[in-house]
């Protein structure tokens, strides 16, 4: 119970009809830096009405902050991870096996139900990192599935395509991405912002991979190794 499906029919938001491409936002790669977007996250909010004992503007606790900001920022996955130390963002129905890929979630009339992708928990606003190098493209936004960037990747011969979906509209990147660079911030486009809302999961990158058009599990691909029944992180990424 709890589970109020308002999307009614839809099947499976994130398998994509025809998409609009937005296009490229660094064209031609824009430099050296492999780091696209400088965070906004290093514009630290200013605390009004602190002052110390002489009546001046105590700036020590914004210097405080900003250390704190900068270590989060510099906490980065490794290659071949979309976060941090990832682990699955649990479904409140389904638990921890509703973020998994497969038909790992339940209809109200109680049949499976089908998840084609891998739900990383992220909080808002923190980054998405690109998993491989890759060619990043900007999507239009689709319903349920919200802001997505694509990169295409050749891994191990193959030409793959990661999809990052959820993210925010203004916050993301396309052109040449190298694993570890950040691909976008996290957001809650979608049907996410709703979901999050009604408790049915808390906030994540709900990430899908393709090879060769089809859909296939994502957690091969990710430098941790992930248990795929319990989520359990079997062999963390060094
Ligand atoms: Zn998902």
């Amino acid at each position: 119970m709890g589970w109020t499906q308002r999307a009614g029919t839809r099947e499976d938001p994130y398998e994509l009809g025809p998409v609009e491409v937005v296009g490229h936002r660094r064209p031609s790669g824009g430099g050296s830096s492999a780091r696209p977007m400088p965070s906004r996250m290093s514009a630290i909010p200013r605390v009004p009405g602190l002052v110390d004992e002489r009546g001046e503007p105590v700036d020590s606790v914004h210097t405080e902050e900003k250390t704190e900001v900068q270590q989060k920022k510099e906490e980065e996955p490794c290659p071949g991870d979309p976060v941090p130390h990832p682990e699955i963002a649990p479904q409140t129905a389904s638990s921890v096996r509703g973020g998994m890929f497969g038909f790992t979630r339940k209809k109200k009339d109680g049949a499976p139900k089908w998840h084609n992708g891998v739900d990383f928990k992220n909080p808002y606003g923190a980054p998405d990192y690109a998993m491989y190098d890759g060619v990043a493209t900007l999507h239009t936004e689709v319903a349920g599935a919200g802001y997505y960037v694509t990169a295409a990747s050749e891994i191990g011969g193959r030409q793959v395509e990661i999809l990052y979906f959820h993210m925010q509209k203004e916050r993301r990147v396309s052109g040449v991405v190298k694993a570890g660079d950040i691909i976008g911030y996290q957001g809650d486009s979608g049907n996410l912002k709703e979901a999050i809302r009604k408790g049915k999961t808390v906030s994540h990158v709900h990430i899908k991979v393709r090879v060769a058009g089809e859909t296939v599990d994502p957690l091969p691909y990710l430098a941790t190794e992930i248990d795929p029944e319990t989520g359990g992180v079997t062999q963390p990424c060094e």
